[in-house]
This record gives C-alpha cells, sequence and structure tokens, in this order.
C-alpha cells in the first residue's frame, strides 16, 4: 500500500503518530494509499523548523523570491499531466476540468512572480519640517493554511505562493481526502529553488488542526472548508491571537429572468450545477426562475440533465465524474430522499445511475428538483452534490430578496438582458462574488475571492491584494536627520510647522 507521508525541511517525513487515514479512488471505490495523520508534536516539530526558515527567507530580496515562483510557474506547467492525474485520481473531478484548476492555481503563482511590484511601499516627503514618513509592509513569520478536498490544488495555491512571495513560511494542512496533489507541488517548489523547510505540508484532521490552532508561533491561519469548522477555525485561532481568514460553505443562486437568452442560461446552469459533480463552492445550486420563465426553464434543464455523461474522470467522455467518498454519495443520496419528503418535485432523479466496471464507485446521476420552497431544508442547506433546486419567483423584487435572505452569500449570478436589472443586481445583492450572464463568478488572482455572511469568517478574501495584506504587516517609519542635536524637549503634540 503506498504510504503518503508528511513534507518537511525539503523531505519526506512519516512523523511520529501511527494514526494513518485510507485514500479511496473515487472511480473505482478501491483503497490506493494510506496517509500518516499528525499530532501535536509532528506539528510542533514542522513549525519549530519553519521558524528557522523564517530567519533566511524574510531577508532575501523580494526578486529573489519572485525567481523562484517563475521557476516553480515553468514546473507546474512541466508536470501539468501528472498533477492533474493526482487530482482526478483521489478527487474523481473529470481530467480537463481538474487541468482547469490547477491553471486557476497558477495564476496565483502568475501574479506572485510580480511581488516585488506589489510589495512596494508608500512615500511622504516632508510630513513636518524635514520630516519624512514611509510604509512598508513586512511578512508575519510562520502561517498555515488548512484546505479542503474540493480543490486539492488550486485553493492550497490561493494562499502559500502569496504567503511565500511575501516572505513568510508556510505549514499546509491538506484534506487527508486527497493529499497527494500537495506533496507533488512541495517537491516542485523545492526543485524551483526554494530552500528547505519554508514550505511544510503536514497530514492529518482534526488533531493536526488543533495543533496549528495552538501553536504560538503560527502567527496566521488561512481556511477554506464548511461552514462549522469554519467559524471553529475563526473563533479558537482569533482567541489564540492569529490573524485568520475562514472561508465557509455556500448556496449559490442564479437568477434567470423571462427577457434573458435562456439557452445561454440553461448552458450556464449546466457547468454551474453539474461540473465537478457540484462539489464547487462557487457551484449553482439554485435557479431562481423569474416570472413565467419556470415552465421553459425546466423542460430545458430535465432534457440536458438526463443526458448528463457521467463516468471516470480519466475517461475523456465523462462530463461528470463520482463523488469524492462513499460517505458523502450517502449524504447526497439522502438529501435527494429528503426533499421528495419534503415535496418538493424530483423531475430527474440520478439515484439509479450504475456504471458497468465501476459498480463500487461514488458515482450518482444528475438530480433537478422543482417547486422547492425557502423552508425547505434542501434549499437552506448546503448538498455540495449534483443536485440543482429550481424556486420560483413572481419578480426580480423576490429573486433578490429570497438570495439576501439566505444565510449564505458567497457567488450569486444574474442572467438578463436588461442592463437596469443587472445593475440593480450587482449593487444590491448581499453576495461576495457576483455574475451577470457569467454562470460562475471566480475572480481572477489579481482580484481577490471572498463570500459575504456565513461564507466567510474574518476580514480579507484570498488572493490579488487582500491575500497580500493578510500575510504581511504594515509599518509606518518616520525620519529626520537633524544636522545639529535639538535641544529643547516638546511636551505637546508635534503638528506641522
Ligand atoms: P471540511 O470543513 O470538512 O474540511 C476542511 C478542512 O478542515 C480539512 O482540511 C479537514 O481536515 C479539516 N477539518 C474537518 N473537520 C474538522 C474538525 N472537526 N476540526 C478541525 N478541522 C477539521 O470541508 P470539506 O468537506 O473538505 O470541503 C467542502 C466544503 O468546503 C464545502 O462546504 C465547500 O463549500 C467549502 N469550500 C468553500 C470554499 C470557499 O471559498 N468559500 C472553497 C472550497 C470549498
Amino acid at each position: 500500500m503506498n504510504l503518503i507521508q508528511h513534507f518537511v525541511d525539503g523531505k519526506p517525513n512519516k512523523g511520529s503518530s501511527n494514526k494513518k487515514g485510507k485514500v479511496f479512488n473515487p472511480a473505482t471505490g478501491e483503497q490506493t494509499s494510506e496517509v500518516v495523520l499528525a499530532n501535536k508534536n509532528d506539528l510542533d516539530k514542522a513549525v519549530e523548523i519553519a521558524k528557522k526558515a523564517f530567519e533566511n527567507w524574510s531577508q532575501k530580496p523580494a526578486i529573489h523570491r519572485a525567481r523562484v515562483m517563475f521557476k516553480f510557474k515553468e514546473l507546474i506547467e512541466k508536470n501539468s499531466e501528472e498533477l492533474t492525474k493526482l487530482i482526478v485520481n483521489e478527487h474523481g473531478k473529470v481530467f480537463e476540468d481538474a487541468k482547469g484548476s490547477l491553471i486557476r492555481g497558477l495564476e496565483v503563482v502568475e501574479f506572485a512572480c510580480g511581488i516585488p511590484q506589489v510589495l512596494k511601499g508608500e512615500f511622504s516627503e516632508n510630513v513636518g519640517t524635514n520630516v519624512d514618513s514611509w510604509s512598508i509592509r513586512q511578512p508575519l513569520g510562520v502561517v498555515a493554511g488548512i484546505t479542503p478536498f474540493n480543490f486539492p490544488a488550486m485553493v492550497p495555491m490561493w494562499m502559500f505562493p502569496i504567503a511565500i512571495a511575501c516572505g513568510n513560511t508556510f505549514i499546509l494542512k491538506p484534506s487527508e481526502k486527497d493529499p497527494s496533489c500537495s506533496l507533488r507541488l512541495a517537491e516542485l517548489l523545492k526543485d524551483s529553488g526554494l530552500p528547505d523547510g519554508v514550505f511544510n505540508v503536514i497530514n492529518g484532521s482534526k488533531e493536526a488542526v488543533d495543533a496549528i490552532l495552538e501553536n504560538k508561533d503560527i502567527k496566521a491561519v488561512s481556511f477554506v472548508g464548511s461552514t462549522p469548522i469554519a467559524k471553529y477555525i475563526y473563533e479558537t485561532a482569533a482567541k489564540n491571537e492569529k490573524r485568520v481568514q475562514a472561508l465557509g460553505g455556500a448556496k449559490n443562486h442564479l437568477v434567470v429572468m423571462p427577457d434573458c437568452d435562456i439557452d445561454g442560461a440553461v448552458d450556464g446552469l449546466m457547468g454551474a450545477a453539474y461540473g465537478s459533480a457540484g462539489e464547487r463552492c462557487m457551484a449553482q445550486s439554485v435557479a431562481v426562475a423569474v416570472g413565467d420563465i419556470g415552465d421553459k426553464l425546466v423542460s430545458r434543464l430535465s432534457k440536458k440533465v438526463e443526458a448528463l455523461k457521467v463516468g471516470p474522470g480519466m475517461d475523456k467522455n465523462s462530463e461528470m465524474g463520482p463523488l469524492v467518498t462513499k460517505d458523502h454519495l450517502e449524504k447526497v443520496r439522502s438529501y435527494v430522499e429528503l426533499g421528495v419528503k419534503e415535496g418538493a418535485s424530483l423531475l430527474v432523479d440520478g439515484r439509479n445511475l450504475k456504471l458497468q466496471g465501476f459498480e463500487n464507485g461514488y458515482y450518482i446521476g444528475g438530480c433537478l428538483f422543482d417547486n422547492v420552497k425557502k423552508n425547505m431544508r434542501i434549499y437552506k442547506e448546503e448538498i455540495f452534490g449534483p443536485v440543482l433546486s429550481v424556486v420560483r419567483v413572481d419578480s426580480f423584487e423576490d429573486a433578490t430578496k429570497l438570495i439576501n435572505d439566505h444565510e449564505f452569500g458567497n457567488g450569486v449570478s444574474i442572467f438578463t438582458k436588461d442592463g437596469d436589472a443587472g445593475r440593480t443586481f450587482a449593487s444590491k445583492i448581499q453576495a461576495g462574488m457576483v455574475g451577470i450572464n457569467v454562470p460562475i463568478p471566480v475572480p481572477m488572482a489579481f482580484h481577490s475571492f471572498g463570500g459575504w455572511k456565513r461564507s466567510l469568517f474574518g476580514d480579507s478574501g484570498m488572493h490579488g491584494a487582500e491575500g497580500v495584506k493578510f500575510y504581511t504587516k504594515l509599518k509606518t517609519v518616520t525620519s529626520r536627520w537633524p544636522s545639529g542635536i535639538r535641544s529643547n524637549p516638546e511636551f505637546v503634540m508635534p503638528t506641522m510647522k
């Protein structure tokens, strides 16, 4: 059995705990690896090493750190097929989608290549007579990232390229369900010239996470995952005096206006609801049909959902792969059952899907509910599977109220030809990322990613300017170089003279 280890101080490390997790190939249901699960001792040792590495790394010129990122970009491109296969084999998503997610991560590396420009501070000459003032942003020290299963390359890469390029050292705790890609990225960083100890991967579950939250030398924690854990991370890390950003779950709505290009909206919904089997925090899991568009929308959607090609992620013909684990498959199936009990109309039921030769894989076909109501649990809760709910409302105002009343506020979209509706939607909607005739409005690396309400705890999003701000602290220097020694002490607040 393949053993997945930690990566500390530039090499694989078995750690001291004998606890192990199981890693499966979701396409076949076979266990492919065991992963070592860290205890507090393992985490503390890795932090000690990262703290030591910070002394030199933080002093390197930004251009030096940028050059490591340039090399890393080149190596990711060179090894993209291998990295993509690692994602597919442990997560299950289809190959081209997995490759796309790797590229979205790579874009953050490209952003980090420009770090000397981004880290430039501000300077004011003569803030007082012969007094100058400037501000700089300096790295924090050892920082940690705790990431979810659904983007094994992209979400860690939202964090560590910027953190490292800013001069920090990093501990990554990837999801224990699909950790292999993170370890390969660690090797590629080493091959890019990154000094040992600057980037470390610690595998594990709650015990490892709690050790991160308790370790006094970790100055900041970035988390992406489900809302209950995000809240726990936010509260515990803040109590332990750390800087924290904790991105949580979602229930994203796509509003279909009566005047929209209906084929564009249906195609958009198909990709956004069923791509990656709905296991995306930006998946559109609710279609809000406004006015009389509902019948037209569900009849077109039903045909397409029934025709979805479900299969192993490595099969070029598959449009949708399996879910990540057997437990998650059971959870999604139970939500479909719940929706039926709650009285929603199940127009397409994917639960009976069987794939010859892949009977033990974690597959479910696309599911489509109509007449979903706002008090139903299938509307309120995140299912994180290929289940789309259609909610019918009378007006644009009802659609925006429905969305604004929801506890989550990650991404939203509207499909319309009416500029006024699009503009009002962007202005009034209570969500962090908004699409207008764009189904999945994921910001590029040079903008920042983050939701509102219970989709993000903390005050900064990932990557772009927000990422740089999160991984650095501000220092403002005020200086004077007097030609003679001043004789009189001043006892009043200095003001400009
Ligand atoms: P999860 O919350 O179960 O796990 C995320 C991380 O937390 C993992 O590394 C896991 O090991 C750790 N963890 C799990 N339980 C823990 C506990 N009790 N104490 C401490 N740590 C714990 O999430 P997941 O199932 O891996 O990922 C799916 C979730 O992530 C969905 O809710 C999805 O919406 C969310 N997500 C959000 C975003 C975003 O940007 N808002 C992006 C991707 C995924």
